[in-house]
């Protein structure tokens, strides 16, 4: 039945991600010279392109590209792809491929603000909660927790 595609498949385009691509200077600042003559992308394609994201930012970017396809997918679907995405960061952090490695970061990230969405949770409200005073267990900045507890 699902005839409706998935919106962003893991692929090798920038589909995902066009907002961070290495192509803006986003993940690759400081390896591009800034007279970097990448292709045919004028500037003017990419002056309203995001330098930095903050987690509130992704989270209502990936809502306002996704957020109807994923809702039709589900909470059971969309965890699907977030597994299938750390599998490909448990590959890349593997190789030595350096420009993937930083895209299966984006993509970990990206599905789990997708997952968020669809499961209604502010990602930001929730790291600001639980992370936002230091450490859960010790609450300091500089985690003085017993090595043998998790955080
Ligand atoms: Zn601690």
């Amino acid at each position: 039945m699902p005839t409706n595609t998935f919106p962003h498949v893991p692929t090798n385009e920038s589909l995902l991600f066009p907002l961070v691509s290495h192509q803006n200077g986003f993940i690759k600042l400081s390896e591009i010279p800034s007279s970097s003559g990448s292709e045919s992308s004028g500037p003017e394609s990419t002056d309203s392109a995001a330098r930095e994201l903050s987690i509130v930012d992704l989270q209502q970017h990936i809502h306002q590209m996704y957020y109807e396809k994923d809702v039709a997918r589900g909470v059971e679907g969309t965890f699907m792809w977030l597994m299938e995405e750390v599998g490909e960061l448990s590959s890349a952090l593997r190789g030595n491929d350096r420009e993937n490695l930083a895209e299966e970061f984006a993509d970990v990230i990206a599905w789990l603000a997708t997952i968020a969405n669809v499961a209604q949770i502010d990602l930001n409200a929730a790291l600001v909660a639980k992370y936002g005073h230091g450490c859960p267990g010790c609450h300091r900045l500089v985690c003085e927790c017993p090595d043998s507890e998790k955080p």
